[in-house]
């Protein structure tokens, strides 16, 4: 059952249908932030790709050590400070969002339409991390937030609890 090993740098022949459809969302989810940077005249270096890469691959909230780790599986790690700015980088442009309750990064799933107020639902049992936004939502934020003048850089809210596979488990 040999198989012949495709070129280097051309493995998706070989990936299963699921591998395939998930290396196609992040393909788009790619060209997507690349577009979105391009829009706003910023640039989505090298390091920056990678940090928003690892993020939305890992599809949980990576801590900044975590990254590091994850960017430098052969020892040579970033230091912490080139992955804080990278991060810091992609929340400024929406493509990411930290999660203060975990002191953990976690990749934006609707990047293209940052003005929505996302909310991320946190189970506190299984780890699980799921991303919920509602026009309703924002309108109501972004009017409480004009009447203070305040100018947002990260619109999340956290909200921690059980999901709901976590309820119906036995306890
Ligand atoms: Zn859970």
């Amino acid at each position: 059952m040999a198989r012949i090993p495709a070129p280097s740098g051309y493995s998706s022949k070989a990936e299963t249908s699921s591998e395939q459809a998930h290396s196609h969302a992040h393909a788009h989810a790619l060209a997507q932030a690349e577009t979105l940077c391009r829009a706003s005249g910023a640039r989505l270096t090298p390091i920056r790709r990678h940090v928003y890469e690892a993020l939305y691959e890992s599809q949980k909230p990576l801590g900044a050590y975590d990254l590091a780790e994850v960017l430098a599986p052969n020892g040579r790690r970033l230091a912490p400070i080139t992955v804080y700015r990278a991060l810091d980088f992609l929340i400024e442009q929406g493509l990411a969002h930290r999660l203060a309750s975990k002191n953990a990064y976690i990749a934006s799933a609707n990047a293209a339409e940052t003005q929505d107020t996302v909310a991320f639902l946190i189970c506190e049992s299984c780890g699980s991390v799921d991303e919920v936004s509602s026009q309703d939502l924002s309108n109501s934020l972004s009017t409480l937030l004009a009447q203070k003048g305040f100018r947002p850089k990260d619109k999340v809210l956290e909200i921690t609890g059980q999901c709901t596979h976590c309820q119906s488990g036995s306890h």
